[in-house]
């Protein structure tokens, strides 16, 4: 949609006259814009473009890439887009900005009505199925509106996951028929399965601002956020975020996840925290203390603060790690027990990693390869005429509002350049 707004407003900009038509399988506009944010569409994420990009997408590959796009259709310009047609906005305290309706239809409305006003011939519930490219520019086929015949031709079909939204991956199979090559699609911000998940009575229950620690052979990595237990696993931030890497990590071998429930408080600090309890309070239950713990206290200092106390459901699982009963006190806890707590709330066992779910992450990874598009344009490298934008490209955001503001951007570049750069035909 960005793209087909951009690219009219640069053919009414310049001398020759082009349509721009726009084809969508679905039977409406917008289908993930409608059930982003949980339907409140974390639209973009607040900040100078390149702090976006920095914090945004964690692959230098990927800053670099949308570097181009991301300057020249920044969050301001997306912000003052949504402004001009009605649409006010507001950032959360951590950066991430929604419609202030708090609905993403009313954003779905701005680009429908954008196409409407800029002339843009929509078709939708209109599959493309084929795409050819000859001497006289591409021939489109679809399934139920004919055929088409374009100078240049935008391919923006989205990445492979949330299928059912329309996104099963048909952009990918034209652009390898038209000679791209394909980096695997893979899940990120995705929900993670575990071989045995934790009892029911923990679903819906979160680990606030733990790290979350992947481990796989000599590999690791790990992200500080919330941990939600699931069902069949884990979601929440720190998972979302980390997902990519857990199902690159688990696609060569044995995953395991831990969660460092006190990430600020180094081994040396822990010990002395549990020492102090077993010389001062001896006659104190283990138990009382965990359930008293203080959520991510900061270095050096352990109060409760903001995020409350670990939650009480956990504590009984903390002991049975530790090897230690519900009714010890610190006067009864060995030494080896002490040890044993302290590597427990460093390295929470949450087991082994089943699957990463493509389907369902909110993204996907993979997609077609950064390398033939040049990023100042969006134009293939490989079929002159041939832009490629959004999600089906090989890049993958963090939660945040960052994968809109990169289809926006790529999309609004990928159109106007596809003007600009292509000279019609003449009829
Ligand atoms: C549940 C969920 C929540 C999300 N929440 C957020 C959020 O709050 N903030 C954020 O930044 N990102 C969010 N995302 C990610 C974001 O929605 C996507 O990254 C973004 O929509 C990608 O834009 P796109 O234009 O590249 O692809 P899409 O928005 O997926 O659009 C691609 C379009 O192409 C159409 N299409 C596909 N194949 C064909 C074909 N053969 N012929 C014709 N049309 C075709 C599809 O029907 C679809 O409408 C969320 C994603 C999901 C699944």
């Amino acid at each position: 949609m960005a793209a087909a707004i951009s690219a009219s407003m640069a053919a009414k900009n310049g001398r020759a006259a082009w349509r721009v038509v726009l084809l969508e399988k679905n039977d409406r506009t917008g289908a993930k814009i409608r059930i982003s944010g949980g339907g409140k569409c974390n639209v973009t994420h607040s900040g100078q473009p390149g702090e976006l990009l920095e914090k945004g997408f964690l692959r230098r590959n990927e800053q670099r890439f949308l570097r181009q796009s991301i300057f020249g259709f920044t969050g301001a310009d997306l912000l003052a887009m949504l402004r001009e047609q009605g649409v006010e906005t507001e950032a959360r305290a951590d950066g991430n900005i929604f419609p202030s309706s708090g609905n993403a239809m009313s954003v779905v409305r701005v680009f429908d009505g954008l196409i409407g006003q800029h002339g843009v011939d929509l078709h939708v519930s209109c599959r493309v199925k084929i795409v050819r490219k000859s001497a006289e520019g591409f021939f489109v086929e679809t399934e139920t509106c004919g055929t088409f015949e374009a100078d240049a031709l935008i391919l923006a079909t989205g990445g492979v996951s949330y299928a059912r939204t329309g996104t099963s991956g048909d952009g990918l199979s034209i652009a390898r028929k038209l000679g791209h090559s394909i980096v695997t699609p893979a899940p990120a911000l995705a929900p993670v399965y575990s071989m045995q998940p934790f009892p029911g009575e923990l679903s819906g229950i979160s680990l606030r601002q733990a790290k979350l620690i992947a481990s796989s052979g000599t590999q690791n990595a790990e992200c500080q956020g919330d941990i939600l237990f699931t069902h069949k696993g884990f979601s929440g931030p720190a998972v979302l975020s980390l997902s990519r890497y857990i199902a690159e990590f688990s696609a060569a071998g044995e995953t395991r996840l831990f969660a460092d429930l006190l990430p600020h408080q180094g081994r040396e600090e822990l010990e002395k925290i549990l020492l102090f309890q077993a010389t001062e309070n001896g006659k104190r239950l283990v138990r009382k203390f965990l359930q008293s713990c203080p959520v991510a206290p900061p270095a050096g200092s352990f109060s409760i603060g903001a995020h409350g106390t670990l939650p009480t459901a956990i504590v009984p699982y903390i002991l049975r790690f530790s090897g230690i009963g519900e009714n010890i006190t610190w006067g009864g806890l060995t030494r080896d027990m002490r040890k044993s707590l302290q590597s427990v709330l460093k390295r929470f066992p949450l087991g082994i990693v089943r699957k990463v779910p493509l389907d369902e992450g909110e993204v996907s990874a993979g997609g077609v390869s950064l390398c033939e598009i040049n990023p100042k344009t969006m134009e293939s490298r490989i079929v002159p005429g041939l832009f490629i934008c959004g999600e089906l490209l090989d890049y993958a955001g963090e939660v945040g509002g960052y994968n809109l503001q990169a289809a926006f951007s790529t999309g609004w570049n990928a159109g106007r350049n596809a003007v600009r750069m292509t000279q019609p035909a003449q009829e």
